[in-house]
C-alpha cells in the first residue's frame, strides 16, 4: 500500500535519499489548516490537544479582524476551566546572551522528563518595525522537532499592550491543550519586561560575564523584578570570569529590597551550549514553586496578576475606544496644533476632548 502510494507521488524520492521529517507533522494537514471552523470545534479540538486547531486559533487572537477577535474571545472563555495548571516561566536578557540556546537546552531536558512545554516570545522590535527579532532567526531546531514541544513566534504587530495581551491569551489556549511548562520569551530592552513579569510564576534573567550592566542594557529595575540570576556562557575561557561576576552579582543582589516570595535571588551559573548548570536552575525553578504553593504566595500573586491584567485591558480599551471615536477623531488633530502653536494649554485640551468623548 505504501509503495503504490509513493509511486503515485509527483515528488519520487531517489533511492538513497532520506525525506526530511515534518516539523509538525499534524500541520501538514492543509484543509484544516486554511478553514475558519465554528467555536466548538476549536474548543474541542484545543481540549483535546490538537495543535493544528491551536495554532488556528492563536491565529484568531492574533488576527487584526475584530470578527476574528470575537471568534477567539468565545473560545478562551470557555477555555479558561481548563487553565491555570501549568508553570509559567519568563526569561529574559539582551539579544546574545543565549535565551534560544538556553530555552533549547532546557525544554530538551523537559520533553526527555515527560513534560509537555510551549515556548512563546513578546518581541518590542515588532512594534517599530513590523518584523522580528525572534521571528527571523532560525531557533531551537531540536526543540521544534521534539512532539511535546510547541514554539509559537511573537505576534508580529501592535502596540506592546495588545502584543503582551495576545501572548497572555496564546498562554491560557496552550494551557487548556495540556502543556504544563510555558516559557515567555523577551528581549532585554524595557517595557517588554514588565508586560511578562506581570504574567508569569518565575522570572528568570539570563546574563553575561564581563559585560557591564551598561553594556548589557540591564536596568536596575529588570533585575529588581528577577526570581534569579544566570551568567550564561560560562564555559572555555569565560568560566572563571562567569565565577566572579556571579560572586559580584550575590553581593549586589544583597542590597535589594527582599522579594516577595521571600524566596531568596540566587545567581547561577551555565553554559547552554555545554549543557552544565541547566539542572540547577530548573531545580532552583521547581523548589521555589513548590514552597510558593505551599506558602500560598503562588495562588496569592496570580490572583494579583489577574487584578492587574483587567485594569491594563480596561485601560488600553478605553484608550482605543477614545481614539477611534469618531467625534475625537474630526477635532483631536485641531486640538493638536493648537496646543503645537501654544493657543491652548495641553491640560485644558485634554479636559475638553475627555468632556466631549464623555458627552458632558
Ligand atoms: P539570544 O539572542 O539571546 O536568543 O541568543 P542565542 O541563543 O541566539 O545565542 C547567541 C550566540 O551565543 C549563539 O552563537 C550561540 O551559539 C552562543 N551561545 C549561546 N549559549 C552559549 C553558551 O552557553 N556558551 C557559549 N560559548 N556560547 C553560547
Amino acid at each position: 500500500m505504501e509503495k503504490e502510494n509513493k509511486n503515485k507521488s509527483a515528488l519520487k524520492v531517489n533511492k538513497g535519499v532520506v525525506q526530511p521529517k515534518n516539523i509538525n507533522e499534524l500541520l501538514t494537514n492543509k484543509s484544516i489548516k486554511r478553514k475558519i471552523l465554528e467555536p466548538q470545534n476549536y474548543i474541542d479540538g484545543i481540549l483535546a490537544g490538537n495543535r493544528i486547531i491551536l495554532s488556528k486559533a492563536i491565529t484568531l487572537i492574533e488576527s487584526n479582524l475584530q470578527s476574528h477577535n470575537k471568534l477567539a474571545q468565545k473560545v478562551i472563555e470557555k477555555c479558561l476551566p481548563y487553565t491555570g495548571k501549568s508553570v509559567r516561566i519568563g526569561i529574559t536578557g539582551v539579544p546574545g546572551v543565549g535565551k534560544s540556546t538556553f530555552i533549547e537546552a532546557l525544554g530538551k531536558k523537559l520533553v526527555k522528563n515527560g513534560k509537555k512545554l510551549a515556548v512563546l516570545a513578546i518581541d518590542p522590535s515588532s512594534e517599530k518595525s513590523g518584523g522580528s527579532i525572534l521571528g527571523d532567526k532560525t531557533r531551537m531546531n531540536e526543540l521544534s522537532n521534539e512532539k511535546n514541544a510547541f514554539i509559537r513566534p511573537s505576534p508580529s504587530s501592535g502596540s506592546l499592550g495588545g502584543v503582551a495581551n495576545k501572548t497572555r491569551e496564546t498562554m491560557l489556549l496552550c494551557e487548556a491543550a495540556g502543556f504544563d511548562v510555558i516559557f515567555i520569551e523577551t528581549v532585554g530592552v524595557g517595557q517588554s519586561e514588565v508586560a511578562v513579569h506581570s504574567m508569569v510564576d518565575f522570572f528568570l534573567l539570563l546574563m553575561l560575564a564581563g559585560a557591564g550592566d551598561e553594556l548589557q542594557g540591564i536596568k536596575r529595575g529588570i533585575m529588581e523584578m528577577a526570581d534569579a540570576l544566570a551568567i550564561n556562557k560560562a564555559d572555555g575561557n569565560n568560566l572563571d570570569k562567569a565565577k566572579i561576576a556571579a560572586t559580584e552579582y550575590k553581593s549586589a543582589l544583597h542590597l535589594f529590597p527582599t522579594p516577595e516570595s521571600k524566596w531568596p535571588v540566587k545567581t547561577q551559573i551555565c553554559s547552554a551550549t555545554e549543557n552544565t548548570g541547566i539542572d540547577e536552575i530548573w531545580n532552583n525553578i521547581e523548589a521555589y514553586i513548590k514552597s510558593g504553593t505551599k506558602s500560598g504566595f503562588f495562588d496569592e500573586k496570580r490572583k494579583k496578576q489577574l487584578k492587574n491584567w483587567l485594569h491594563q485591558q480596561l485601560k488600553s480599551g478605553l484608550i482605543d475606544n477614545f481614539y477611534q471615536n469618531p467625534e475625537i477623531k474630526l477635532v483631536i488633530e485641531q486640538m493638536e496644533e493648537k496646543v503645537e502653536s501654544g493657543k491652548i494649554n495641553s491640560h485644558i485640551a485634554a479636559h475638553e476632548l475627555l468632556n466631549k468623548y464623555f458627552n458632558k
